[in-house]
């Protein structure tokens, strides 16, 4: 992407609204632009960065054996006075009428929709266990969105819903889910950790949400030092095999967030292995049983040929709002430090000296060799200006080429995570960017 083409525009001032960092830098850096209260526009750095953000998690639950679908965001009340949630849900959920004055509504979940689905397939047990996920914008009327696209009214959710035949199997899906989503996160570069919750509106009686520490979390959250040193992508699991020792591992160490939270368990641990903070849900995981199947008749033949409703739960991933806990976890001053899997472009290309005969060819070779993955600042800039943006937007590395280095031949790359700086050749310079 050359810049002086390129639809990246940037903010100079801080805008007064935005009240944590991750939000200011993304206004600065021009990925999103709110469009009105909790509902943005994507523009291309924000859009690109969300659909990295959306693969990953795409590639992480196919990988667990998940199916990936697409539901469609408006749904009919009916269905949702099947499970008995139309009125139970209030006011966050947006309720609209059709022409023919039907009564719709702008999905925040979707339990109902795709145990409807699933009901009008599924007729043995041989058609469990399964699990259908999709990535989709949900809506919910949020009283106070905020934060950007952390607190958004519409955002994207990856949503999965199992389906098992007995407990047993339910747990195994839940567990299927909670390996795939610390491995998600650890791509991502977040250390996330899973705690006990409570299951809200969704019901149901076991449920763990995944939540990085920050301090401009909305949650209180209390748990034990272990847990933030583990390697989660150390081995890859066997989603086949028997997954307890992973999820046991997670589980035997305490982890709670505030509506769970139990001074005696909390007490039993060591002062100096007590970790008490902020933080920020990116993802839940609910076990609900039969709740939905039960009260929305969805049913299948028992291997005794006897009728038997499906036992569930369902998982949630905010994939938009990662995009802004990612730059919580990872930014200063300048702006943002893209982890490597989720940068909206890897390298950018810094031309110091634009006619220059020497400094334009070796931009031309480095921008070649990385074209899909790069940006390459041609434009008649100061070089403090091109240096403050490429800070500011948080490209890994910036590869800067003025007409001394080019001359002989040298490229300064920096990585912006650490502010190392080294002269390298072009080709050397390929080779560590690669
Ligand atoms: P919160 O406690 O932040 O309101 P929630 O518990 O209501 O979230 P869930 O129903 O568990 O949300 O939805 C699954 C995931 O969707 C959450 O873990 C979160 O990452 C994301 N999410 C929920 N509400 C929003 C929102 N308003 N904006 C952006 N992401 C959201
Ligand atoms: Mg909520
Ligand atoms: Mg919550
Ligand atoms: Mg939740």
């Amino acid at each position: 992407m050359r810049l002086s083409r390129a639809f990246l525009p940037t903010l100079k001032e801080t805008p007064a609204d935005a009240q944590i960092a991750s939000h200011r830098l993304m206004l600065r850096a021009g990925m999103v632009r709110q469009t009105s209260a909790g509902i943005y526009a994507w523009l291309p750095l924000g859009w690109r960065v969300l659909q990295k953000v959306e693969q990953i998690v795409r590639e992480e639950q196919d990988r667990a054996g998940a199916q990936e679908i697409l539901m469609p965001t408006i749904q009919t009340a009916d269905l949702w006075r099947q499970s008995g949630r139309y009125d139970a849900y209030g006011p966050e959920m947006l309720r609209l009428k059709d022409r023919h004055d039907r009564e719709m509504l702008y999905g925040p979940t979707n339990e109902e929709m795709v145990t409807d689905i699933f009901r009008t397939y599924a007729k043995s047990y041989r058609d469990l266990p399964r699990n259908l996920y999709h990535i989709q914008w949900k809506f919910r009327d949020e009283v106070r969105p905020r934060f950007g696209v952390m607190r958004g009214r519409e955002f994207l959710m990856k949503d999965a819903y199992s389906f098992d035949l007995d407990y047993a199997g339910a747990q195994r899906s839940y567990r299927q889910m909670f390996v795939a989503y610390l491995r998600t996160f650890a791509r991502m570069g977040l250390k996330a950790i899973p705690m006990q919750a409570d299951t809200g509106p969704i019901g149901g009686n076991l449920s763990h949400e995944f939540l990085i520490l920050a301090e401009t979390g909305e949650s209180q959250v209390y748990l034990h030092r272990d847990l933030l040193d583990f390697d989660v992508l150390g081995q890859a699991p066997d989603y086949e095999g028997d997954l307890s020792p992973i999820v046991d591992f997670w589980t035997s160490r305490y982890a709670a967030t505030d509506e769970k939270h139990d001074e005696a368990a909390w007490n039993a641990i060591p002062a100096e292995r007590q970790v008490s903070a902020r933080g920020i849900e990116i993802g839940h995981i609910f076990y609900f049983g039969t709740k939905y199947s039960a009260s929305m008749g969805l049913q299948v033949q028992g291997p005794d040929g006897k009728p038997v409703a499906p036992e569930m739960g369902s998982y949630g991933i905010g994939v938009s709002r990662l995009v802004g806990a990612i730059i919580e976890a990872n930014h200063d001053e300048a702006g943002i430090k893209w982890p490597e899997a989720v940068a909206p472009f890897r390298l950018a290309v810094l031309n110091l000296k634009q006619g220059d005969a020497a400094t334009d060819a070796l931009c031309d070779k480095l921008y070649a060799a990385f074209e899909a993955d790069a940006v390459y600042d041609d434009r008649p800039e100061r070089a403090g200006v091109k240096f403050a943006d490429a800070d500011l937007m948080g490209y890994p590395w910036q590869a800067i080429v003025g007409p001394r280095g080019a001359a002989a031949g040298k490229v300064e790359l920096k990585r912006r995570a650490t502010g190392e700086r080294e002269e390298l050749s072009l080709e050397d310079a390929i080779a560590r960017i690669r």
